[in-house]
């Protein structure tokens, strides 16, 4: 046996797991209680909300934002949903959830049918950082965590070290939209143009609320030489 399997082994020997849902043994999240949750198979602009196809930022957003476009998994508003992120992020958080999220965007890709569109030879994910003050006190980045079991089920190249967060920002769930921009203003910097050039980023983040952090992300990217940005997250306000 590998160690990482006795490790787990002794794991679920001594900390058995159950479902945060419904209490059934041997699972974070059971099978049934994730059935519960809806898939999306579409995608919306993310100015104006309206359904696009191939989660392209509408034609007539297209000025207003440097996001190339969306996937959102889920909506935000599904109460198991709110749940399962909840408990990957605030404490006693699961940290093993990020597979379940990460299988929630890779079925939304596989439904819209757009898996070849994610894997290419120029794709890679970034995740959204943290900055450092909130990483020391949480212990991990929950972006990251996503990016990472996305990038080991499919194979593309995670790059958590080109975008940094510089500035220490106020929680945006406490602000309106017109303070979030201004918040989060200034807040990201490139330090690895060369890993960004040229590139397909697939931006990662847990919810798309306003955008504006993804905006913000977005622009610096850009600046740095990024062919394309798009938004991933498991779910969407
Ligand atoms: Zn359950
Ligand atoms: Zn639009």
């Amino acid at each position: 046996m590998k160690t990482s399997k006795i490790k787990s082994f002794l794991t679920d020997l001594f900390f058995p797991k159950f479902c945060f849902n419904c209490g059934k043994e041997g699972y974070y999240l059971c099978p049934d209680c994730l059935s519960l949750i809806d898939v999306l198979e579409e995608q919306y602009c993310p100015i104006c909300q309206k359904r696009v196809i191939d989660g392209k930022t509408c034609l007539g957003c297209r000025s207003k934002t440097r996001i190339d476009g969306v996937y959102s998994a889920v909506s935000y508003q599904n109460k198991l949903i709110k749940k399962l992120i909840s408990r990957f992020k605030y404490r006693p958080f699961i940290k093993d959830l990020s597979k379940t999220l990460a299988s929630l965007i890779i079925t939304h890709f596989y439904l819209s049918n757009k898996l070849d569109f994610l894997i290419t030879e120029k794709s890679i994910l970034v995740p959204v950082p943290l900055a450092q003050k909130k990483l020391k006190l949480r212990g991990f980045n929950q972006s990251e965590e996503i990016a990472r079991e996305l990038s080991q089920s499919l194979k593309i190249p995670l790059v958590n070290n080109a975008l940094i967060k510089i500035k220490n920002t106020q929680a945006q769930t406490e602000l309106s939209k017109e303070q979030r921009k201004e918040n989060i203003k200034g807040a990201f910097f490139c330090k690895d143009k060369e890993q960004v050039k040229d590139k397909k980023i697939f931006l990662i983040d847990d919810v798309f609320t306003t955008g504006a952090t993804m905006e913000e992300c977005a622009k610096v990217l850009k600046f740095a030489g990024a062919r394309e940005v798009w938004a991933i997250t498991v779910a969407r306000e």
